[in-house]
């Protein structure tokens, strides 16, 4: 379900929110400074990887004026569990969200918790004077988990219309409240199946007309999970054609906040990656992989503080207060020692430094691998047991210590048509029969 409001309701927010500005403290309790614009820009399903093999003029603009953290890791491996981290500034193990995926919960009976006991980012920045707004691609985070806690609107968009409504909202702010701060959380779908690169980005990728209309909304994973090795192929390839049609979408958002002529921070990332083929699998249904836990991490603009190399996606609430300068204590610190946990229905990966990488088991108590992903990032062998063994059991005997272990149950209900139609629209819930449809293929240049 698409949540089509108007744009008159927005007025009507953004005038609402005039009046709690006016009694607002919008300078930084600890520097006395205005407190800049602050844009997160989530790109769901972008492995680290794909920035550097696709052209990414829009991103490499953003890192320009930026740092790049090479060593950064997705809390979890799909959008719910990772996303809640990333709001909340807390490991998996501490929110307790590590659900299965939609297909097992529906086929269990069972439906998602909410979670109302955590303190968010937009909480916290509200409450400093900041004016907020979450537009979302990804119809998972228009469940009622949560997700809108903070937020003076949280609205569902295409990635298409995702710049047009953030540029209304900018404008109708210039003219209401001009000097108020704004932080904006911008998720878009990216390269999350199903996906149907745009015509230019197919071609220069390789991508065949036939391969982008497979079914009625693009190129399912089911397609490379079944097929030959040119249909995985051919998925690849559309996969790095939809990053690049997705930069140019990041590229636009950013200038829409730019100009509103205000100091700007900047924080792109991704909720997870994606397998590409790796251990024969595809797309992030299950597993801690690399593929699926190394994510890219840019922050660029105004208000830049050091940033650590090594650092979970977990520590990006910490890093925006201490950049703006509001004092508030999350649970994930940059300061704390590096340490990269992902985790995933029980399992866990951990590593210190970003590049030897341990893998536990769905009962998080054996050890099946250590991976070196500078030499071998496709983790195709594990290497032998020596001394980076004994380094990443005592990251994980830390992590353990200093992170509080909560268990949030599912609720013992059905999921409703209309959650069920919105996961259908991922393909979480298996193949549909609507997934056969075509569209009648268009004549299009290879
Ligand atoms: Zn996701």
């Amino acid at each position: 379900m698409r949540n089509d409001r108007s744009i008159y309701p927005n007025v009507v927010m953004l005038a609402a929110g005039v009046l709690c500005a006016c009694g607002g403290n919008t300078t930084s309790p600890l520097t006395g400074e205005p407190l800049p614009d602050v844009a997160i820009i989530v790109v769901d399903t972008l492995r680290a990887d794909a920035v550097v093999r696709a052209e990414t003029p829009g991103i490499d603009d953003i890192a320009q004026k930026g740092i790049r953290v090479p060593f950064a890791w997705s809390p979890s491996t799909w959008t719910a569990p990772s996303t809640l981290s990333l709001m909340t500034g807390t490991h998996v193990r501490d929110h307790g969200w590590d659900l299965p995926f939609p297909r097992f919960m529906a086929q269990a009976g069972l439906s998602y918790p909410s979670v109302d006991d955590r303190t968010t980012l937009a909480e916290v920045l509200t409450t400093h004077g900041y004016r907020t707004i979450g537009l979302f691609a990804n119809p998972l985070l228009s469940r009622n988990l949560g997700w809108e806690r903070g937020y003076g609107d949280w609205q569902q968009e295409h990635d298409s219309s995702m710049a047009r409504t953030l540029r209304r909202s900018v404008r109708y702010m210039k003219q209401f409240d001009p000097n108020r701060p704004l932080m904006v959380y911008l998720h878009l779908l990216g390269p999350h199946q199903p996906i149907r690169p745009s015509r230019q980005a197919a071609r220069r990728w390789g991508v065949r007309s036939e391969t982008r209309h497979l079914s009625r909304k693009g190129i399912r994973i089911e397609h490379a999970v079944a097929g030959r090795r040119d249909n995985q192929d051919q998925y690849v390839r559309a996969y790095h054609a939809q990053v690049e049609d997705t930069d140019s979408k990041v590229g636009e958002l950013v200038q829409v906040m730019k100009r509103r002529g205000r100091p700007l921070l900047v924080v792109l990332t991704s909720d997870h990656g994606e397998l590409l083929g790796e251990h024969d699998s595809w797309g992030h249904e299950t597993s801690v992989w690399n593929a699926l836990t190394h994510v890219p991490l840019i922050v660029s603009g105004d208000g830049l503080i050091p940033i650590p190399e090594v650092m979970t996606t977990a520590a990006i609430p910490d890093y925006i207060t201490k950049a703006v300068g509001i004092p508030h204590q999350w649970p994930v610190s940059i300061d704390d020692q590096p340490v990269l946990v992902s985790q995933r229905d029980g399992a866990v990966a951990v590593s210190g430094d970003g590049r030897y990488r341990g893998i536990w088991d769905t009962d998080g108590a054996t050890l099946t691998g250590v991976y070196d992903i500078v030499m071998d990032p496709d983790e195709a062998m594990a290497i032998p047991d020596f001394a980076p063994r004994a380094v990443l059991q005592m990251h994980r005997s830390h992590w353990l210590a200093e992170t509080p272990n909560n268990v949030r149950d599912a609720l013992d209900e059905a999921l409703d048509d209309e959650t069920r139609s919105l996961l259908e629209e991922l393909g979480y819930m298996g193949h549909t029969e609507a997934d056969d449809a075509t569209d009648p293929v268009e004549a299009v240049p290879e």
